[in-house]
């Protein structure tokens, strides 16, 4: 991890402007390529934020994945959209690694299917990995991707699994079923 909190401290008055500042003020995991917010967070872990609202045209101090995409997207996220870590890192600010919720039900669909990913850490630490790939737009079906796939639980249907990968679900169900299951040394 590389860590940078050589801050000036204008810069931290003046709030957080851009996606650099976002990275400078981060821990760059090289592997996952999140962006572990290195100050201010609220009780919940999340990071707290201090940039411009587009919503509102004032600064304010937003949660980490409200600010990141306002900071990347220089808007507001689309109406009646939330966004949210696919990475399902709390700490995250990578732009990369954000996506819009159409509405609450479908960010609690999301923030449950993160919780029964994490199982032991090494699943864990695929289903990041797959997930921080999908987040770069990476979507080559690679060896990692489908250890990921196969490792999922079964009671997460192919279809919610495509839809996180940002796959075909056709090619999900196909990779679940193919045998013999290819075992991808760790
Ligand atoms: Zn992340």
């Amino acid at each position: 991890m590389t860590r940078r909190t050589d801050l000036a401290p204008t810069a931290l008055r003046r709030g957080i402007a851009t996606v650099d500042d976002l990275r400078a003020r981060s821990a760059i995991d090289p592997r996952t390529h999140c962006w572990h917010w290195q100050h201010a967070r609220g009780p919940d872990g999340m990071p707290r934020i201090w940039t411009f609202d587009r919503r509102s045209g004032a600064k304010a101090c937003l949660t980490g994945p409200m600010a990141a995409w306002q900071i990347a997207h220089d808007a507001p996220p689309t109406r009646g959209h939330l966004p949210y870590r696919v990475c399902g890192h709390r700490d995250c600010v990578n732009p990369a690694h954000l996506r819009l919720a159409a509405n609450r039900a479908e960010l609690g669909q999301h923030i449950a299917r993160s919780g029964r990913l994490r199982g032991n850490s090494t699943e864990q630490r695929r289903a990041n990995l797959v997930l921080a790939r999908a987040a770069a737009g990476i979507v080559t079906t690679s060896t990692d991707v489908v250890d990921a796939i196969r490792a999922a639980p079964k009671h997460i249907t192919s279809a919610e699994l495509a839809r996180d990968l940002g796959m075909w679900p056709q090619t999900v169900w196909r990779l679940r079923r193919a045998q013999p299951r290819i075992e991808v040394p760790t």
